[in-house]
């Protein structure tokens, strides 16, 4: 095809989009490989059917029953046509998904005399690959020459019954795999059936099962896949083959003509047809419905798969070239691609229209996958990260030994988590995947999404650090605490200390700091801001003189309750909590980490959370564990999150450093386990943040954003200009009024600062300018983590009693004010 002719195409799209796809606003969607999306016809045209028709359960003689009977019939004929297969050669099968589809044939192979030998490609689904648990014997071919080989080699006459399962299109790149090896293997192979996974390809592509003679003995794929709606699957069952069902000895509503089970036990299968005996109970017959709506639209909109096909390869090649074109200052490459060398892009025969790539600093090195996620986020694009449901295609292109998986695997890599470049190599990769109402649009902005963020122009400019100078005025009191903050509940807004009064510093923080938590009510989770950004509008604050903690709603979360405030004491009272025996094992899981909170027993207090947020939780506080002795281990929330942290060094923050502060984090473990990290940010770098905003244009971010507890700025009372935006990268010891803290590492930030704290909107900013100024080695930063030390004399007021209060001096100390055993000076002399 011309080009004009493709652009043409596309520019009908995007008009039709603008009708059929209102969700599309405003959002770019990457993922049609993890579904596609339904037309506004479409529901509009099956909600039409459902208003204007009756429909019963089919196995009934009323009219309403025969109705849905027939109906059914056509559909699943009409399903058949779209895929070119004769009724006389193939059978469907209605399932809930492809996996479902794929676990009926397996049921299948299991009841064969000596079990089933199974085959699968190394590109094979997750869903593909636990068939081989089922099976007698197993084997993974790990490319195509391995199948191949295996294909053309003498048949083993061992007379078992063998399966072999291969995707037709790869979920993972998109690669397309050759279609004539059912062929293949029913020549050659006796024993042997084939299984395609046609879930994939026939999102964007035809299927022609035109030729029975070779097509495969089973066929599985997704329908929302194809449509976006409804939530089913199809089994296409060549009828030559449907013999291997015969031993399957499950009955149940539906496939059965008669069942005798009082003294003697015996029933008739329906033997009718295949899909009779395999469809049990009753078939899901609203959304085999909504199928012929879907069928009828898609063909509207878009009159066939071949024009969806050749639209999507279009596409997948500009974004391909697209993204190889990208190159940072220094000529080294933006991004892995991960293509099959036996594809071509632009080739809709070995590829279709999904691309799964890695990003690469200028160094080469790997930019995190959570970092892209994360950003990706911000600016309103929906993509897949990670492992992608395909473990052998994605161990294969990322070079990933078994033994490497499984000690990611024990180093807390898992499916979709933060951890995510181990030992020098990415776990995952990302993946932007096209459909139907996919437009050229969509490619440009991707690209030059990719190219705001991770191209690197040229090597950072390192400005020198701010030495200080004789004339300076002493350190001492250049600095000072501008407020101090606490959030008595996780994720919800913080408690700013009033002036003038000394807030305690406990081993475990600041006094009161997130105490509470909320959590739901089904899973036991602690609710965070990240999910229920609402939870800002709730306003916790500690009333010392009632001994209250004080819960106000603000903003939109007033008109939810008819309470606007609720109050809990601030005593650990064991009868305010539920039962013990219910609640011991109750843990609150935070993070991934198990912590143990004991949930309030009022269901007044439930009810007030509940129904502010609109999602059924309780209030729950984080109980210490141990008895109150000093080995007490508290089990906060950040506590726990710090100590993953903990792991992580920040290279690259400076120059030539590998690390700002190489073991801060693994000289102190005791301080790890027993002390939590307060979080400290500095005003004049928040300043600087904001002039870089302002300058774009974007919306400066309040100090609230970054959930600090202390905010440190210079001191008003010296002259201005002396700013030194930072400074605390470099910053290793504090001391605040009379007390010492350790700066412990910076802050890795997430989309989470994006929350408006007044009015629970997301913005983009202040994280599009953090990532862009203060990512290092692909995670962004900033604010530090600092911890209390307790010095000096235990029994003095000052070591019994440690606190912190607005307007102290803050005194930092920098690495080359500290000896090589990591003393302060000014402590040891
Ligand atoms: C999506 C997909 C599956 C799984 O489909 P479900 O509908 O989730 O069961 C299997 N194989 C491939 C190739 C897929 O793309």
């Amino acid at each position: 095809m011309e080009e004009a002719t493709y652009i043409s195409y596309d520019n009908a799209i995007e008009e039709l989009r603008a009708r059929e796809y209102p969700m599309l606003q405003g959002t770019t969607y990457l993922d049609h490989a993890g579904t596609t999306l339904y037309s506004k016809s479409l529901i509009e045209r099956f909600s039409a059917d459902m208003i204007s028709n009756l429909y019963g359960n089919p196995h009934s003689a009323s009219n309403a029953s025969q109705l849905t009977t027939r109906r059914i019939e056509d559909i699943r004929l009409r399903l058949l046509k779209l895929f070119n297969a004769d009724p006389q050669e193939f059978d469907l099968v209605f399932v809930a998904n492809a996996t479902a589809g794929i676990k009926l044939v397996m049921d299948a192979f299991r009841e064969q005399e000596q079990g089933f030998w199974y085959g699968y490609h190394r590109d094979a689904h997750t869903s593909l690959i636990g068939v081989r648990e089922a099976a007698a014997e197993h084997q993974c071919f790990a490319s195509d020459a391995e199948a191949n080989e295996w294909i053309e080699c003498q048949d083993d006459g061992s007379g078992r019954a063998g399966l072999f399962a291969y995707p037709a299109q790869s979920n993972m790149n998109g690669r397309r795999l050759p279609s004539d090896w059912s062929r293949r293997i029913r020549t050659n192979k006796q024993a042997v059936y084939t299984l395609l996974d046609a879930a994939a390809l026939v999102s964007t592509s035809p299927l022609d099962l035109g030729d029975a003679e070779n097509a495969p003995d089973f066929t599985v794929l997704s329908l929302y896949k194809m449509f976006g709606f409804p939530d089913l699957g199809a089994l296409i069952v060549r009828q030559a083959s449907a013999s291997v069902f015969d031993r399957r000895r499950y009955f149940g509503g539906g496939t059965v003509e008669m069942v005798v089970c009082l003294k003697e036990q015996w029933h008739a299968k329906k033997a009718d047809s295949l899909h009779e005996r395999l469809e049990d109970g009753t078939l899901p017959i609203h959304s085999i419905m909504a199928l012929d709506s879907a069928m009828a639209v898609h063909q509207e909109l878009y009159t066939s798969l071949d024009q969806i096909s050749k639209h999507t390869t279009f596409l997948a090649r500009m974004l391909y070239e697209g993204l190889s074109a990208l190159r940072h200052g220094n000529d080294e490459r933006l991004c892995q691609i991960y293509k099959d060398p036996a594809s071509t892009y632009g080739d809709a025969v070995t590829q279709g229209p999904i691309v799964a790539f890695n990003l690469r600093n200028q160094y080469g090195g790997w930019v995190s996958n959570a970092e892209v996620e994360k950003l990706a986020a911000i600016k309103d694009f929906q993509l897949r990260t990670g492992g992608l449901c395909n473990p052998g295609g994605v161990a294969s292109s990322l070079g990933l030994a078994p033994w490497e998986m499984r000690e990611n695997f024990s180093a807390g890599q898992r499916c979709g988590n933060d951890n995510d470049v181990i030992r020098a190599k990415p776990t995952g990769m990302v993946r932007v995947s096209f459909g139907a109402m996919s437009t050229l649009k969509d490619v440009n902005s991707f690209v030059a999404f990719v190219r705001e963020f991770f191209v690197q122009e040229s090597l950072p400019i390192v400005t020198a650090p701010i030495t200080s100078s004789v004339d300076e005025p002493p350190l001492q009191s250049r600095l000072h605490v501008e407020s101090v903050s606490v959030y008595p509940i996780k994720s919800c807004a913080g408690f700013s200390v009033p002036r003038g009064h000394a807030w305690e510093i406990r081993r475990e923080g600041l006094a009161w700091d997130r105490e509470w938590c909320l959590v739901h009510q089904g899973t036991g989770a602690a609710l965070s801001q990240k999910r229920y950004p609402k939870m800002t509008l709730i306003r916790p604050s500690i009333d010392l003189g009632k001994g209250l903690l004080r819960i106000n709603l603000v903003g939109a979360l007033r008109e939810m309750t008819s309470t606007h405030e609720i109050t809990v004491p601030l005593s650990a009272d064991p009868r305010l909590y539920a039962d013990e025996a219910v609640y011991k094992s109750a843990n609150a899981r935070v993070c991934g980490d198990s912590i143990s909170a004991k949930t309030y027993r009022s269901s007044e207090i439930s009810l007030f959370f509940t129904q502010a947020l609109g999602v059924a939780c309780h209030l729950a506080r984080f109980s210490a564990v141990g008895d109150g002795n000093s080995s007490t281990r508290h089990s906060k929330a950040h506590l726990q999150k710090y100590q993953r942290a903990g792991a992580m060094q920040i290279p690259g923050a400076f120059p030539d450093a590998v690390s700002i502060r190489p073991g801060a984090c693994v000289s102190k473990p005791i301080l790890l386990s027993n002390e939590s990290p307060i979080l400290t940010i500095s005003r004049s770098s928040l300043n600087r943040l904001n002039e870089l905003i302002k300058a774009e244009g974007g919306k400066a971010a309040q100090a609230e954003v970054f959930r600090a507890n202390i905010v440190v700025a210079e001191n008003p009372a010296y002259p201005p200009g002396l700013e030194d935006p930072y400074a605390e990268d470099d910053w290793r010891y504090l001391q605040i009024g009379q007390q010492y803290f350790e700066m412990l590492g910076a802050c890795r930030r997430c989309q989470m600062v994006c929350i408006d704290q007044q009015t629970a909107e997301k913005n983009q900013e202040p994280f599009v300018t953090l990532s862009k100024t203060r990512r290092f080695d692909g995670r962004v930063f900033f604010g530090e983590h600092t911890c209390h030390m307790p010095l000096g004399e235990v029994s003095s007021p000052l070591g019994q009693n440690p606190t912190i209060t607005v307007g102290d001096a803050v005194r930092p100390f920098r690495d080359d004010e500290v000896d090589q055993n990591g003393h302060l000076h000014a402590l040891v002399g």
